[in-house]
């Protein structure tokens, strides 16, 4: 990245850079995969692009379904200009299907197609080990008004439908995801972060039999192997829809 440009906050997965234009900042994705709140660490060649030029597609997927996002557009393969936002503490996860932390915390059993969608909120917040919260918990907290959070839990069901139908196109089954919101120097709520197998768990509707075949980061987590060709076959199957 060019010196002139400041770093202002560096993540586990992106940097962020000031832009010319004060309302605007540069994201560069980076290589680095962290898992179980960065207990887990390796750096992936490649993934940084992938996820930039997967997330772009989808944020501008989402766009043209009057969906409000950060994203502006492509600086190049792993840097994209997006609206600078105040980054809502909070993870919105919403679950098609139980896998992970669901069944881990619960009696439900892995695979369980829920008959609604389900959304757990996570306070971001490393220290804490982001842990699951309530909304009277959100509300004491001042995080944010009753109001703002009807508001992005209805984005969050408006996207699910959104991407399960993108998804199903190209063959794969949106299990759960993860959301990040924030608001612009207007104070509108903006979907923001990054929308890639990094936060969506994505299983292969190609698999013909009853095995999962996961292309998202639970080949990392789960250490099987063969995370940036999954990540790469999604890229492909984006590109060869849009
Ligand atoms: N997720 C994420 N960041 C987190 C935790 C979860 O992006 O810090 C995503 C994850 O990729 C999955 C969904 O949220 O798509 C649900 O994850 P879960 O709560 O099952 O946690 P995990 O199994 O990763 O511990």
């Amino acid at each position: 990245m060019n010196k002139k440009y400041e770093l202002i906050y560096e993540g586990k997965a992106k940097k962020v850079f000031s832009h010319d234009d004060s309302d605007k900042v540069i994201i560069e994705f980076k290589d680095d995969a962290t898992a179980f709140n960065a207990l887990k660490k390796a750096k992936f060649e490649g993934k940084g692009k992938l996820n930039c030029l997967i997330s772009a597609r989808i944020f501008e997927h989402l766009k043209k379904k009057n969906i409000p996002t950060h994203f502006l557009r492509l600086k190049n393969e792993n840097t994209m200009i997006a609206k600078k936002i105040k980054v809502i503490p909070l993870e919105i996860v919403l679950r098609n299907i139980a896998y992970g932390s669901l069944c881990k915390q619960t009696t439900i059993k892995p695979r369980t197609v829920l008959a609604k969608p389900l959304i757990d909120i996570y306070l971001k917040n490393d220290e804490l080990n982001d842990p699951l919260i309530t909304r009277d918990r959100i509300e004491l907290m001042k995080i944010l008004s009753s109001k703002d959070l009807d508001l992005i839990i209805d984005l969050t069901l408006k996207i699910n439908s959104i991407l399960k139908n993108f998804f199903k196109k190209i063959q794969l089954q949106l299990v759960d995801f993860k959301l990040e919101f924030g608001y612009d120097f207007k104070n509108n709520i903006l979907l923001a972060d990054e929308i890639s197998p990094d936060n969506c768990r994505l299983w292969d509707l190609q698999q013909k039999n009853d095995m999962i075949i996961s292309l998202d980061k639970d080949r990392f987590r789960n250490d099987l192997g063969g995370l940036i060709e999954a990540y790469s076959e999604i890229n492909r199957r984006i590109n060869n829809f849009i």
